[in-house]
């Protein structure tokens, strides 16, 4: 499969198994954030959740995805290995460590860091990368502003931005992905909305 065909495989499960778990995940007072792991081999879904930290603080998409798969039979459940895991947005600190820890050798997702903070609202992804891990370079005394938050590729797994993905297409493939990337970011500026307008009623810690 190319690579416009695997982008647009992972919008349809963002946009056809992910939203509607969402909507029903916000209605509820929980983050809008999703993740599903696929099969690597036709890019069948296995898995799709959304965050759930009314419930506990951890269940972020990404953690309650992984939980789910791991609950799933030991015989019809296929080795991370051979899964792609795809987070709506891009995985937090929690997360990394959650599909590092758990086999998973990728992921993909559509929203950076910074989209999720200055789009959604929500700063604790770069906020605890910095004030947690960012530990100050000894011999400098302090952390280099270039320095990139985690490695993104690195022993363990490689992370995929959609957005930058798309961006190196060619023309026709870019200007169709775009507009379907525009559509999905108004579903989740909707949803953003309203986890916003009632965020801090449900006890969440970062809310
Ligand atoms: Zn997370």
């Amino acid at each position: 499969m190319d690579t416009p065909d695997l982008v647009s495989r992972l919008l349809d499960v963002i946009e056809d198994d992910l939203l509607p778990l969402t909507r029903r995940g916000v209605g509820g007072g929980n983050k809008l954030f999703g993740a599903a792991i696929l099969r690597k081999s036709d890019l069948s879904l296995v898995v799709g959740e959304t965050n759930n930290e009314t419930e506990n603080p951890l269940w972020h998409g990404e953690m309650h995805a992984i939980k789910r798969f791991y609950e799933l039979p030991a015989e019809s459940r296929p080795a991370p290995r051979d899964c792609l895991f795809l987070a709506t947005h891009e995985p937090c600190s929690l997360c990394l460590s959650g599909i590092t820890w758990s086999g998973f050798d990728n992921f993909y997702y559509l929203f950076s860091y910074e989209d999720t903070r200055d789009s959604f609202g929500i700063p604790y992804d770069i906020r605890i990368l910095k004030e947690v891990y960012a530990v100050p370079d000894p011999d400098r005394g302090y952390v280099p502003a270039d320095r990139p938050l985690y490695n993104r590729k690195n022993a363990f797994f490689e992370a995929h931005d959609l957005q930058r993905m798309i961006a190196g297409m060619d023309r026709s493939s870019k200007e169709r992905l775009v507009a379907r990337v525009d559509d999905l970011n108004a579903a989740y500026n909707d949803l953003s909305a309203t986890y916003q307008a009632d965020k801090g009623k449900r006890g969440i810690p970062l809310s």
